[in-house]
């Protein structure tokens, strides 16, 4: 059934019983499928009478942000787009690279379609002249699945061939920032660019370019067919929207849980049936290694964007890691630096060096948190990108919140 496909949540309940349909639903749905239900006629709609400006006011409304982890506006970055003359670039970024993510991997093999129509309704929007989708070539069975699926569009007459173009990552994690995967895009080493210029200004082969990542294009099909209220209409803890928290580590059912965007790490571990037998909640890590680790005390906090800035982290693309006493957060902050080091394009020396003599620290048996407190000031004011920059948020929260394993 395709309604099994289309999470549509306006209320607690109806979100609950989206999170069954989806979590049990391992269909693929290919373009018959979905057309037969009348879909892309949202698309074909706005395509024939629409106005961009009045669906932009709907995206606005919704409150609809990027949920590759910047959490900008969505309808803002069209305006910026389009206030730059064409022609323009559509970019997807679907490299989805930080570790705990899996949100963008879980709608692309269930709803493909979704993404695809909400793509080309962002594409026709900025009047892009061509669609890019960066797609981590370690998801075999999505860019397999975005292959068959873009070719019975074509077809099917939706596209012109080779109007979109299916591009592959090459494993790096730096590829995922968005200036970075433009010089990936454009053949070149992905070097994260020094801004301004922005990419809504000076993209793809220095071309105006919207980048959006794969779940935020899903919203914007869903908002563009269902209207805003299919995100504004939810609200908890004063947060309107939903979030798709991708969950792993001490917790019964770990997955990707689409929640009030409002959800704290209480509801998160309830919503994934609870902590494993034996485990007690010790830690977590909001969203990603650059967001480092909270403390269970901390578990009253929305896990939204904006709300957790004041305690020095961010949701970034909600990946949610909940560890129990069984687990060291020194160890767990540890292995998120070498994670840096490893993943560091090298181009500036306060990340380059910086996350390597980190980890050199961060290996003894004492912490020298002074040195390692004036090291994150300078990789945070002085590196080029936001991988230098947070980089010290896992330093910086353990020395804060877990001083006793230090
Ligand atoms: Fe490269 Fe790190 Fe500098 Fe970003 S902060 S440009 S990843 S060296």
């Amino acid at each position: 059934e395709i309604g099994h496909n289309h999470i549509d949540h306006a209320t607690p309940e109806k979100v609950q019983a989206a999170i069954t349909n989806a979590d049990t639903h391992t269909h693929i749905p290919d373009y018959e499928t979905f057309a037969r239900h009348g879909d892309y006629t949202t698309l074909k709609n706005l395509r024939e009478n629409g106005d961009w400006e009045a669906l932009q006011e709907q995206i606005l409304t919704s409150g609809l942000r990027g949920l590759g982890g910047a959490g900008f506006p969505s309808g803002k970055k069209w305006g910026f787009v389009r206030a730059n003359p064409g022609p323009r670039y559509l970019a997807v970024n679907g490299d989805e690279g930080e570790p705990g993510t899996f949100k963008d991997r879980y709608y692309l093999e269930r709803t493909p379609h979704v993404f695809l129509e909400g793509m080309l309704i962002a594409a026709w929007a900025v009047e892009a002249e061509k669609a890019f989708i960066y797609m981590r070539d370690e998801y075999p069975a999505v860019l397999e699945i975005l292959r068959r699926e873009i070719a019975a569009i074509e077809e099917a007459g939706i596209v012109p061939k080779g109007y979109i173009d299916l591009r592959r990552g090459a494993g790096a994690y730096i590829c995922g920032e968005e200036s970075a995967m433009i010089e990936s895009i454009e053949g070149k080493r992905g070097l994260p660019r020094h801004r301004p210029p922005f990419v809504a200004q000076v993209g793809i082969f220095d071309r105006p370019t919207l980048v959006h990542n794969i779940e935020t294009l899903y919203w914007v099909r869903k908002v563009a067919a269902e209207g805003p209220e299919v995100l504004s209409s939810t609200e908890k803890n004063g947060r309107k929207g939903l979030r798709s928290y991708s969950v792993s580590g001490r917790v019964n059912n770990p997955g990707v849980h689409l929640l009030p965007a409002g959800s704290t790490i209480t509801d998160i571990i309830e919503a994934c049936g609870g902590m494993l037998d034996g485990h007690t909640f010790k830690a977590y890590q909001p969203g990603g290694p650059s967001s480092g680790l909270l403390p269970a005390s901390m578990n009253d906090i929305p896990l939204d964007f904006d709300t957790l800035q004041p305690h020095g982290t961010f949701i970034g693309s909600a990946a949610v890691v909940v560890l129990s006493d069984k687990d060291s957060a020194r160890d767990a902050a540890l292995n998120m630096l070498k994670f840096f080091e490893d993943e560091s394009c090298g181009q500036c020396t306060p990340c380059r060096t910086g996350c390597e003599k980190a980890v050199k620290l961060m290996s003894q048996d004492r912490w020298d948190q002074p040195l390692l407190e004036d090291l994150c000031q300078v990789m945070a004011d002085a590196s080029i990108c936001g991988l230098g920059q947070a980089a010290p948020n896992p330093i910086r929260l353990t020395m804060k919140h877990f001083g006793d394993e230090l």
